[in-house]
């Protein structure tokens, strides 16, 4: 709530908006070079945002224009010196990039299931993405991370599902945490945004020169208003938790529904390892309804489930993974809880699943 925002002198607006300028003053030629001079390689509400997600994060904050953005910058960075352990079962844009840019100029490309084990011989960088998207496992960071530094690579996590309150993978041994700021932690889905946060100056130094170089900056506009969402995080945080826990459980009682997944419940397998490491638990679950027909029907019957994708906004939403190519069955979705009212919410979803559930098949379970 109150990370990156500086106590006002008098007069001045206790609510500054976003510095628009493309372009600062250079004064004169004996004049030092002044901390912002263009928009491209650094602007003061990037800066605001950075000390308060570095705040959170436990490092230095390098804000992206994207989440892939940040990935990109990464996995860029990092394939110079040897090759590349993916997640297989994280987001398929990242694996996209590492296999249609990267191994075509020769980086090799490894992948590995989000729990482990991690091929790590000769690896330059290990990425872990835990909680999973969309498959909603979890990763032990800390034993991720000493797998990686064995082997002289470095570990990123991206903390996306999590967010920096969720978790804190740098104290858990990681060298950076990515993240898709367009999800919670901007949170009104309004804004698509990323960052990179590192202990280590010198890789900071480096994401900085890459993200000023590659060119593709966020926005101030954007980081003023992802900064101002972060401010109700935890209180979205928790009723999108509450949220899920509810919907978790009153979906595991479904006999049309299979496979619910939120790390959160004491009887999810992932649940052990998530309590250890986590702070708060957030709203993004997952679970299977039989056929992408029976998805169809719970969409159109749902009054407050939005079909979209992205998640971690103030409304729900349901995505159906495999039209983007995820490699889960045609029923799954991904639920992201929002802010509604507990009970509503509850009630809408489990009138809206079809008590008369068709299976793949064909054949008409009945519930
Ligand atoms: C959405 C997402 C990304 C990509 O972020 P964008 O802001 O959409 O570019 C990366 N990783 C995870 C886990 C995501 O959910």
């Amino acid at each position: 709530m109150h990370g990156g925002h500086r106590a006002a002198a008098l007069g001045e607006p206790l609510h500054p908006g976003p510095v628009l300028s493309s372009t600062f003053a250079l004064g004169r030629p004996a004049d030092p070079l002044p901390t912002d001079f263009y928009g491209r390689a650094g602007n003061p509400t990037w800066r605001a945002l950075e000390d308060a997600i570095g705040e959170l994060d436990g490092g230095e904050c390098v804000l992206f224009a994207s989440g892939m953005a940040a990935v990109g910058a990464v996995l860029r960075l990092a394939a110079r010196d040897g090759a590349l352990v993916l997640p297989a079962d994280g987001y398929y844009l990242a694996r996209s990039l590492a296999h249609g840019e990267l191994a075509p100029l020769g980086v090799e490309v490894r992948e590995a299931p989000t729990p482990g084990p991690w091929p790590v011989d000769g690896a330059a960088l290990v990425v872990v993405e835990t909680p999973s998207n969309p498959g909603l496992d979890v990763a032990d960071i800390a034993a991720a991370a000493a797998a990686a530094h064995a082997a002289g690579a470095l570990l990123a996590v991206d903390n996306t599902t999590a967010t920096p309150l969720g978790q804190r993978p740098l104290e858990l041994g990681a060298d950076l945490v990515i993240a898709s700021d367009t999800k919670a932690l901007a949170g009104h889905g309004d804004v698509v945004l990323g960052h990179v946060s590192t202990r280590d100056p010198a890789l900071a130094a480096a994401l900085r020169e890459s993200r000023s170089r590659g060119g593709a900056v966020p926005g101030p506009m954007e980081a003023w208003l992802a900064h101002r969402g972060l401010g109700t995080l935890d209180l979205r945080l928790s009723r999108q938790a509450e949220n899920a826990r509810a919907l978790a459980e009153a979906l595991l009682g479904h006999p049309g529904v299979t496979d619910v997944r939120w790390p959160g419940l004491p009887g999810d397998p992932a649940h052990a390892v998530a309590a250890r490491q986590m702070r708060r638990w957030n709203g993004v679950l997952r679970f299977t309804l039989p056929s992408e027909a029976a998805v169809g029907r719970f969409l159109g019957a749902s009054r407050l489930v939005g079909s979209a994708t992205s998640f971690g906004g103030l409304r729900s939403t349901a995505d159906r993974r495999a039209r983007w190519g995820d490699a889960v069955a045609p029923g799954l979705l991904r639920f992201s809880a929002g802010c509604e009212d507990p009970a509503d919410l509850v009630a809408d979803v489990m009138s809206a699943l079809p008590d008369d559930t068709t299976t793949a098949d064909g054949a008409v379970r009945r519930g």
